[in-house]
């Protein structure tokens, strides 16, 4: 197991447990301290009290968990009273969480029958969509969704949850997926109309949703996007920092996905709340992703620096501010 935290300056260090059959110890180390940084940056500008960090496990998710490992992976997080809080990450579950949970209540991320926040994918599509309509206000005045065309691209856990709200709102929507049982699936239940995966970029739409994989914006597709803003979920989404400047050359909006995607960490984060869980207050976190975005529209435009570069000059400003105001590290906000 590898531990990692990047940057405490604004509170205990928290991430994910992610769990991959990595080839060495350190290339484990490296994922973990990479990601950690993410992390940071991820709550800093998303304003959150807490710092970046990110636990590896080196296994196979697929044969190697069980009860006693992840319990005691719960007991080595307990050890470290409070300086790492946790969920899950790729390839761990919520019911990975509720053993973990047992051993350390810095288990943060766990199911509703365990008292916890449950599946955060919703609240991840909730944010997403805030990120959209601060988007669409920047790009057409408006953050009204009725009538605009959204292409969602997976409709996986939070590609499904942004559809729905989509069509909620008034949206027309076009959805794709690799998997073609669930996309006609799908496409029948909510009554939207499909593409192939390819054609997803080349559609004429207000927005492009990427809910997938990451790197997909990248030298080939960019050229080919007819839509005036890119916000999704996916991670990672820019293949280099430099799409993100064809992107802004192209005229094209780009919500930066780490600070859209945040909604289902903002939301598990709420029950570290004394008072419990509360799902209304961990909603208004995410909700706020709205205005988060505006501030970030309004930073670029100011500084003349496309969005991705924007949301870290946002984490690092308030990073650098709380440096100023607690020069010796974080108070812990919890107590
Ligand atoms: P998921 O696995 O439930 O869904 C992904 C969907 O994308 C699947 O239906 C899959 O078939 C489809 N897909 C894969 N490759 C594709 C391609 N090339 N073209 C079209 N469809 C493709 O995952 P999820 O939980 O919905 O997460 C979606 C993305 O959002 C991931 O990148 C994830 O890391 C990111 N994310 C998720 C959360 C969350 O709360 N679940 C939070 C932050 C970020």
């Amino acid at each position: 197991m590898s531990l990692r935290s990047h940057n405490t300056t604004l509170g205990p260090a928290a991430g994910g447990v992610r769990m991959w059959p990595f080839a060495t110890e350190a290339e484990a180390l490296n994922d973990a301290l990479r990601l950690s940084r993410a992390m940071t940056y991820k709550w800093a500008a998303t304003g959150l009290n807490v710092g970046g960090g990110k636990c590896v496990v080196i296994g196979d998710p697929k044969r190697d968990k069980s009860e006693a490992p992840l319990r005691s992976l719960g007991r080595s997080i307990q050890r470290l009273h409070g300086l790492f809080l946790t969920g899950t990450d790729v390839d761990t579950t919520l019911q990975d969480m509720d053993i973990m949970r047992q051993e350390s209540s810095d288990v943060v991320a766990t199911s509703e029958t365990a008292g916890g926040p449950g599946n955060s994918a919703p609240a991840t599509a909730f944010g997403v969509v805030q990120g959209m309509r601060a988007c669409l206000k920047a790009t057409y005045g408006s953050p009204d969704l009725y009538g605009r065309h959204i292409a969602v691209q997976g409709v996986g856990e939070v590609g499904q949850a942004v559809v729905e709200q989509l069509l909620q709102a008034g949206a027309t929507v076009t959805i794709t997926d690799v998997d073609q049982q669930k996309l006609a699936q799908l496409a029948a239940q909510y009554g939207v109309h499909t593409v192939s995966p390819q054609v997803i970029y080349s559609l004429p739409a207000d927005v492009y949703c990427p809910c997938a994989l990451g790197a997909v914006l990248n030298d080939e597709t960019i050229p080919t996007l007819q839509c005036k803003v890119v916000c999704g979920s996916a991670n990672n989404q820019l293949a280099e920092e430099r799409h993100g400047d064809q992107l802004e050359q192209r005229g094209i909006i780009y919500a930066p996905d780490y600070i859209v995607n945040a909604g289902g960490a903002l939301f598990n984060v709420d029950s570290l709340n004394p008072n419990g869980f509360q799902r209304a207050r961990a909603q208004a976190a995410v909700a706020h992703i709205y205005e988060t975005m505006n501030h970030l529209l309004a930073l670029a435009h100011e500084q003349h620096i496309p969005t991705y570069r924007a949301a870290d000059v946002l984490a690092e400003q308030r990073i650098a501010q709380a440096k100023q105001h607690t020069p010796g590290g974080f108070h812990d906000w919890r107590r």
